[in-house]
């Protein structure tokens, strides 16, 4: 049909779901409605046409692609947010506790992007309503001649508390931390401590609150480019 006809004209990537078990998605309590299976998950699914059309579908719902199934929908694509695993499993790189994040970076154009990005969490935390990072002050230590710790010092915008001159005041963390000789130590206003899974769940209901399908249990086993 003509509908058919106009996505064909442009590079579409169709989408192969395979190894689709009954209850597939996990019904995340902060999912919305139509981002949700119940135990009658392949009901839910089966009542969907067998293919639908998205301008963004994003393979694997860590942390990279849960933000980017955020962001994507946030700009009004339709996005498709698809997880081999159950949502917030341990079998990735993104579950646990904590993360840290800081601006002290050797290369040069990291801290622009932690700068950025700090308003880019405090936007979704404010948007979700959840509570994930906590600003800290972050400690660098390093050898004082080391090129790529001077960098990161340097690009982080670091204050150096050690070696202190003579008549500066004696810092809080120097009782806890022993800074060898030789070495150096340095603050930046820009650390932090995330709570990993926590903001995981964060951008996966952002992303479903911007209209996103999330699924899981659901492998990508093929992409294939459609006749252009
Ligand atoms: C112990 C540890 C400590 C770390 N500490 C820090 C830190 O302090 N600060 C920091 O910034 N970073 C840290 N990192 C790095 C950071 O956690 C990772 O860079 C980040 O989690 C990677 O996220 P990801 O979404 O790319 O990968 P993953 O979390 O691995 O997500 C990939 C997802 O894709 C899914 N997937 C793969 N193939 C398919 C498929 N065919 N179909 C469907 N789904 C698929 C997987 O199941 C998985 O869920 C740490 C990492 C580890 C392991």
């Amino acid at each position: 049909d003509g509908h058919r006809l106009r996505l064909t004209a442009k590079p579409v990537f169709k989408y192969t779901q395979a190894r689709l078990p009954p209850g597939s998605c996990f019904a995340h309590p902060s999912l919305p409605e139509h981002a949700r299976t119940t135990d009658t998950g392949t009901a839910t699914m089966a009542a969907q046409p067998a293919e639908r059309s998205f301008d963004v579908i994003v393979v694997g719902a860590g942390i990279m692609g849960s933000c980017a199934a955020h962001a994507a929908a946030s700009r009004g694509a339709r996005v498709l947010l698809l997880e081999q695993f159950d949502l917030l499993h341990q079998r990735g790189s993104s579950h646990g506790e904590s993360r840290t994040i800081r601006a002290t970076y050797p290369q040069p154009h990291y801290p622009p992007m932690v700068r950025l990005s700090r308003r880019l969490w405090d936007d979704a935390q404010r948007d979700s309503g959840y509570a994930v990072l906590t600003p800290t002050p972050h400690l660098d230590l390093g050898p004082r001649d080391d090129p790529a710790f001077l960098a990161s010092v340097a690009n982080g915008g670091a204050t150096v508390l050690a070696p202190a001159a003579a008549d500066a005041p004696r810092p809080a963390w120097a009782e806890a931390f022993r800074v060898p000789d030789g070495w150096a130590a340095a603050s930046s206003e820009l650390g932090g401590v995330m709570k990993a899974t926590k903001a995981v769940a964060m951008f996966q209901a952002l992303a479903a609150k911007m209209g996103a399908v999330v699924r899981d249990r659901t492998e990508v086993v093929d992409v294939a480019r459609k006749g252009v």
